[in-house]
Parts: structure tokens; sequence; C-alpha cells
């Protein structure tokens, strides 16, 4: 009895912190990227025929603003693509879905295409100075399933899952060559790394529902590489950017951040893209998608993806203190799955 109570407690506070936070006010400048009281409309997710359908509608919308590539094929046989939108020198490299079942990461990028092609005096003045690449819903066959790993039944070795497939974010390890990656999908990020050599690499993530002692449901964690050899210069940069996602979505109220509690495997996205020089930050929303707050988280990761943008083009980030990003508070002891 007590018990139900309590979880009654917690979805009573969810609500709460999902409504107001809907129009949180602006306190920190107003980049083109904020969606000013709009709500997130979050009827459902594209699968990936729709996400292939929206993308074509973007660029065609956009008159190519935002281009398509097809940069590989899962190993199922879907088509991965990149959508690039911008004319700047700074690459800024954005990647989502690469675990099937996280997938509102793809969502909101899905959205920022959509508003940065669609351009205006803000989100002009930021693609003038970076180009944004964006390679949504990296791992297809595992989206299709909403499985973490990649379809590949017949996987062996570290990092497979016998019978289902292997985990594509634990193979974009920099002494893996792309023609010899068992994963095509982390395969094809790897070389995107390669032809455009971004200077800022974010991975997006989440996963499960997760309440905090003060009963916040939203939030998310980040991370920056902490595998051996990551240069000095990356690093800086990836706590630059843990920087600028953490004050920016503290000042907007509406996420609780906090450090993940990242391992060091070098084949993990966040190392190793920091292996090879960029920053690179690791964002992992937090929530269970098949609550109401999946438009609210969906505009958490948007903004996290509008700030950073905006930081780099302006040269912001490159003003912050790295050493800041260890006040980030660590992430709570309770949660049972660590998922990046
Ligand atoms: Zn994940």
């Amino acid at each position: 009895m007590r018990r139900m109570v309590m979880v009654a407690g917690t979805a009573m506070a969810m609500l709460m912190t999902a409504v107001p936070a809907g129009a949180a006010p602006q306190t920190v400048p107003n980049g083109p990227w904020v969606q000013e009281r709009q709500q997130v409309q979050l009827q459902r997710l594209h699968n990936y025929e729709e996400m292939v359908d929206t993308l074509r509608q973007i660029s065609q919308s956009t008159q190519g603003r935002v281009a398509l590539e097809v940069v590989g094929r899962s190993n199922e046989g879907r088509d991965l693509y990149l959508a690039r939108v911008g004319t700047g020198a700074t690459k800024v490299l954005y990647i989502t879905q690469q675990h099937g079942n996280e997938p509102l990461g793809t969502e909101a990028a899905l959205q920022l295409l959509q508003r940065a092609g669609k351009g205006g005096a803000g989100w002009d003045a930021i693609l003038r100075e970076i180009t944004l690449l964006v390679v949504p819903k990296v791992n297809p066959d595992g989206a299709e399933r909403f499985q973490r790993e990649n379809h590949d039944p017949d996987c062996a070795g570290a990092f497979c899952t016998p019978g289902v497939g292997f985990d594509v974010n634990r193979w974009h390890d920099p002494a893996v060559a792309p023609e010899n990656n068992p994963v095509p999908e982390a395969a094809a990020v790897q070389r995107v790394f390669a032809r455009y050599q971004p200077a800022f690499v974010v991975d997006y993530h989440h996963q499960g529902s997760y309440v905090s002692d003060d009963g916040d449901l939203i939030t998310a964690s980040i991370f920056w590489p902490n595998a051996a050899g990551v240069p000095a210069s990356a690093l800086t940069l990836s706590r630059q950017v843990c920087v600028v996602i953490w004050d920016t979505m503290s000042h907007y109220g509406f996420a609780e951040i906090s450090q993940y509690p990242g391992t060091l495997p070098r084949g993990i996205a966040r190392n190793a893209y920091g292996l090879r020089g960029a920053g690179s930050v690791l964002v992992e929303f937090r929530g269970d998608i098949g609550q109401k707050s999946a438009g609210m988280l969906v505009r958490t990761a948007y903004t996290i993806m509008g700030a950073v943008a905006e930081s780099v083009a302006e040269g912001t980030v490159y003003l912050q203190d790295p050493a800041r990003a260890s006040l980030i508070p660590l992430r709570g002891e309770s949660v049972d799955d660590p998922h990046e």
C-alpha cells in the first residue's frame, strides 16, 4: 500500500516536472535552435523508411541546403545516411541511435535538420561558421527490432551477443580499419570521420526510466573520453562541450545533468573519436519513451544539439573552463544498467 502511494507520487512528480518545463523561461541567449513555447508533439517514432522519407523531404524542402549521402550499408542491407548542412570550415558530427532501442536522439536530429535547413538569420550565421553533419539512426537493423545490437546473428568474438548481433558502440577504435571492421554501421561512421575530420563528435543515447532521489525523471548524463592516450587538446575540447551542455541545460531548468560513469574501451565512440583528436562527448538521456515525457526528452536533445552547434559557431565553447566539467555531479548509484 505504502509502495503504491509512492509510485503514484512519483508519477505526479513526473507530470509536474514535465508541464512547467515546456514553458521554461529563456534565461540564456535565444539561439535560433530555441523552440519558443512549442511543445514537441511526438506522435510516434520514425521507423527506418519513415526516417528516410523525412530526410528526403527535408532535403527537397530546403532546396538541397540539407544534403544527403549514403555512407554505408547496415549488415542487413539498409542504406546509412549522412545529412549535411552548412558551409562552415569547422565540422560538427552528431550520431544517433547506435543502439536500436534508443530512438529519441534520431527524432531530435530530424527536427534539428528541418530547422537548420530552413535557415533564417540565426541559423545562417551558425551555418556560415560550421558544417553540421548528422548520421541519424546509425543502427537501423537494431532499430527495426528495437534491440541494442545490430542484426548479425552469426556474430562472434568481442562485443557480440550470440544469435543477435554486435554492440555497434564498441567498434569505433582507431586501431580497427573500416575495411576490417566486422560492424558495418560503425565502419560507416569511421569513414565519415576520416573524410570530414570533424572537430567535434557528439553521440546521443538514452536508457530506460530512471527517477533520481529528488524525483526528477528528465535528466541526461554526459561524459568526455577517458581511454588512455586521448590527446590533451581533445580532452579539453570534450570537457568544454560538456560545460556548454551543463550550463545550457541548467539555465533552461528542464534537465538535471550528471556525469556518466563511462568505461574505458577504445571502441566506444566517445573514446574513439577523442583518440582521433576530436572534442568527443556522450549524451545519455534518461526517461521512459513510453511516457508522456518523450516529447520533453526530444526537446532536451534538440536543445543540446542546437546549443553545442551555436557554441562552436560563435567560438564560445573554446572560452569555457574545462576544469569545470569535473564539477558536474556524478550520476547516482542507483542506476543498474549503464547503457552507453
Ligand atoms: Zn546506448
